[in-house]
């Protein structure tokens, strides 16, 4: 199983990062290492001192897949969840300003939450996601404000890199990301359901 991230997929994200969006989606990858095992917390890494929340729909293949065209896509996935691609920000800073790769920022030990339910895309009239830190709700978002849809995600990742059965793809998060401390219980919604509850230690 491998975990696809989408970079800047929701404007208000892109410009609170300082950035524009861009022509073609932004991607990387988590290894299967990153998932935060059931029942878990999030326990503060000591190579960093500001680790960020980023809350995502997550999308989930059902299908083998390689250079699927857009109106195919949707033979590929049927189900949708929540998670955070927590980030180090300060390592993801120093990476952006050397010109090197992500991963040391992006796909270290514990750095994806996936919920546990996933829900059927068809039955849902609406894609409406929501973050709250300590009670307060400090992202929100719905799938239509992204940037390319899953569909193009799809298409477009998958002229690269084979997808598989179990693989996940991250969405891309909404603006409103921050920093988390020891102490800090971080909880999920998708539309009214909370998906997910996860202490930070
Ligand atoms: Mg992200």
């Amino acid at each position: 199983m491998k975990i696809i991230c989408i970079g800047r997929n929701y404007l208000e994200h892109a410009k609170e990062m300082g950035k524009s969006i861009t022509k073609k989606p932004i991607f990387f990858l988590k290894p299967d290492t990153s998932v935060i095992a059931k029942k878990q917390p999030f326990f503060l890494p000591d190579f960093s001192e500001n680790i960020h929340y980023e809350v995502e729909l997550v999308y989930k293949i059902k299908k083998v897949g390689k250079s699927i065209d857009t109106v195919f896509s949707k033979d590929y996935y049927d189900r949708v969840g929540l998670g955070i691609d927590f980030t180090a920000r300060d390592l993801q800073a120093e990476c952006k300003s050397n010109g090197h790769p992500w991963e040391i920022a992006k796909s270290f030990d514990q750095s994806a939450l996936v919920s546990e339910h996933f829900f059927e895309i068809s039955s849902m009239k609406n894609l409406n996601f929501s973050l709250l830190k300590n009670g307060e709700t400090v992202q929100k978002g719905n799938a239509n404000e992204m940037v390319f849809n899953i569909d193009q995600i799809i298409s477009y990742v998958s002229k690269f890199i084979t997808l598989k059965i179990g693989d996940l793809i991250f969405s891309g998060t909404p603006s409103g990301v921050g920093s988390v401390k020891i102490g800090d219980k971080l909880e999920g919604f998708i539309n009214d359901d909370r998906v997910f509850s996860l202490y930070v230690k």
